[in-house]
């Protein structure tokens, strides 16, 4: 589709983003459904945010994506927000700004897709890692499981996370190995692991037979904790399912169409690969 002045400008902004896949995500799926608009990455500083968000805001784009570190500023700076932390804005008729989170949702349609049986498998969820994708992950499988423990290698962010939730709990770093013994539901969301990053010998040995193990890193696409859970037999979730659904449900806000979220696999795997 020839891009015109009716094109509408879909974004974007974070830091780092030269990576990201969330143009090629999305630009596939306006192509799809012949949407005349087009999504471009770009790189906002992670400096003070809130003035660019205003004039962002002033500019009137058709969607917005937020990623770190600007997501809590994003929640700030709308005129309503679902949640602390925000993802995704959508312009109203009105011309005023909403702010939502998509990440612990994506995280678990994604999770659905691994093992369609979590909800009666999960009693007790490990998630590993407190910051904002950590956070979001716990908020969304809290309501289904009867403990949430974070462990994280800073404990008082631990903390912080756990008493978010009323069924949240702390799993000093330490006791990792009891952690991933006694957990239905691993999550890994911290950076260890992805590309350019530090590995982690996670005591995968411990887990139950019946253990789920999710790693929402997908650069590489088969993190260490993904190969050695599959090599156990265990039930795996990698890093992409959790990005294609998020995304998916930045499309359904923005248009109220659900993508092909089977596709889009395909076409991030081809992505990931060149
Ligand atoms: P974040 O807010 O910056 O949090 C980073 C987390 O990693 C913190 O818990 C931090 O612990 C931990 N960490 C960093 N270096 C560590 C180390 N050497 N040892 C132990 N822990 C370490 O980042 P985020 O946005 O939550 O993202 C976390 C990861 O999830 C990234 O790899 C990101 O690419 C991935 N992610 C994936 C998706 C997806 O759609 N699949 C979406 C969002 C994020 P401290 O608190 O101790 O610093």
């Amino acid at each position: 589709m020839t891009t015109t002045a009716a094109t509408k400008v879909f974004a974007l902004i974070g830091d780092p983003v030269s990576q990201s896949l969330s143009p090629v995500l999305h630009n596939a799926w306006f192509a799809d459904h012949r949407i005349d608009a087009v999504y471009v990455a770009l790189q906002l500083g992670s400096q003070d945010a809130s003035e660019a968000l205003a004039a962002i805001k002033r500019l009137g784009l058709s969607g917005l994506n937020i990623t770190v570190p600007h997501k809590q500023a994003a929640a700030q700076a709308a005129d309503r927000s679902e949640a602390a932390v925000a993802n995704v804005w959508r312009w109203e008729e009105d011309g005023s700004v909403s702010a939502f989170s998509t990440d612990g949702q994506g995280f678990l349609d994604s999770l659905s897709e691994a093992a369609a049986d979590w909800r009666t498998r999960v009693r007790r969820a490990l998630v590993v890692g407190a910051g904002g994708a950590a956070t979001a992950i716990g908020g969304a499988l809290s309501p289904y499981v009867d403990t949430v423990h974070y462990a994280n290698r800073t404990v008082s962010r631990a903390e912080a996370a756990a008493s978010c939730l009323h069924n949240g709990r702390v799993l000093r770093w330490e006791d990792l190995d009891q952690g991933f013994a006694a957990a239905d539901l691993i999550v890994q969301a911290t950076t260890l692991g992805m590309s350019g990053q530090p590995g982690f010998d996670w005591p995968v040995g411990f887990c139950q037979s019946s253990a789920i193990v999710a790693d929402i890193v997908y650069r590489p696409l088969d993190t260490g904790l993904v190969r050695a859970a599959r090599a156990r037999g265990l039930t795996t979730a990698d890093g992409l399912g959790m990005l294609i659904h998020q995304g998916a449900r930045a499309f359904e806000l923005w248009f109220g169409i659900s993508p092909d979220t089977a596709q889009a696999r395909g076409r991030l795997m081809s992505a990931l690969a060149s």
